[in-house]
């Protein structure tokens, strides 16, 4: 793959959060022929568009970075969107681009949610489909576990390279930071952000404060994505993650810090704490030879400064 730079690479959804820090991670490797498709341009649930799109440009490569995302509000929400949105997408790309006959490998991103709601902490892969999953967030679950094993079923069938790589909770540049619908993180920076503009006495943060999560910058993500892209074609997905978990409360106190917010924080104990734990085990990425590389707060630095810029500007 990294000496393949002209090779034609689609990045399915590169204006999200993750597609975009795939697609800077690849012109700044050098690869030039890069292919993306805004949502205007290309409706990726609909399933002819997306035949037409790749009889047409034929890529030799391809990331499924297109999703329907959002935090535990949007997922209980907006179940009907979460689970069709994703299937129709995930669907329509890998089996277009198998059927293309011109794919030499295709990775299929998912997310630290697809593991069972109690699964053994560090979670390790095997924990896939071994028990009930956290309701708040099962619809955007099911697609993605449908999508794992899609790439696993194509790979038996038709021993097509489609791999998949299962991110832990993620935060950046071009996140959602809308207030309800967004996730923790980038909720956080903006109600903090906020509060301070306003002389806020006070910042609600949801839930009780003690759920640990895991957080990775999508720059590592990015890297570690072109790292499998590069050395890995097994049939089980891959956990990306730190190996190191805050709880919210630290988090919490962390955004504050951060942007300099001087007044208190209330806990909102009628929104959900969603799963206890979530900590990813990466062992096996980095047993591969993978580790990531940006701190928390000083990624957390970083995305409030491109918040700034980009957001409140
Ligand atoms: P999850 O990791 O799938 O549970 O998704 P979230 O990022 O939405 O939530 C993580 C944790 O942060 C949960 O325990 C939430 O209750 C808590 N939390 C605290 N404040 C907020 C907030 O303003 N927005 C969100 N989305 N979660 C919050």
């Amino acid at each position: 793959f990294l000496s393949d730079k002209s090779a034609k690479i689609f990045v399915a959804g590169h204006r999200g959060l993750v597609g975009s820090a795939v697609h800077r991670r690849l012109l700044s490797l050098g690869f030039t022929n890069v292919l993306t498709r805004s949502h205007s341009e290309l409706d990726l649930t609909r399933q002819s568009d997306v035949e037409a799109f790749f009889s047409a440009e034929l890529p030799r490569y391809v990331i499924v970075c297109a999703a329907k995302v959002g935090g535990i509000h949007a997922n209980s929400t907006f179940p009907a969107d979460f689970i069709a949105v994703n299937l129709q997408i995930q669907t329509n790309v890998i089996d277009a681009a198998y059927r293309s006959g011109c794919v030499r490998k295709l990775l299929f991103l998912g997310s630290s949610c697809i593991y069972p709601k109690h699964a053994p902490q560090p979670i390790p892969e095997s924990a896939l489909l071994t028990g009930p999953l956290e309701p708040t967030n099962e619809w955007y679950a099911i697609a993605k576990i449908a999508g794992i094993k899609m790439c696993q079923a194509y790979r038996i069938q038709h021993g097509w390279d489609a791999i998949s790589a299962m991110p832990t909770n993620l935060y950046g540049p071009w996140d959602n930071f809308h207030p309800e619908n967004s996730h923790v993180l980038p909720a956080l920076i903006r109600r903090f952000h906020e509060a301070k503009s306003n002389d806020a006495k006070e910042v609600v943060v949801w839930g009780s404060g003690s759920p640990l999560r895991e957080f990775l910058h999508v720059d590592d993500l990015a890297d570690a994505v072109v790292f499998l892209m590069e050395r890995y074609s097994g049939l089980e997905h891959v956990n990306v993650g730190r190996g190191r978990e805050v709880s919210i409360k630290e988090l919490a106190e962390l955004v504050k810090e951060v942007v300099g917010f001087r007044g208190a924080l209330v806990w909102d104990s009628s929104k959900p704490d969603g799963t206890p734990r979530k900590l990813m085990d990466s062992s096996k990425l980095a047993a591969m030879g993978w580790e990531p590389k940006i701190a928390l707060k000083e990624g957390l630095e970083e995305t409030y400064r491109w918040y700034l810029e980009h957001v409140v500007k």
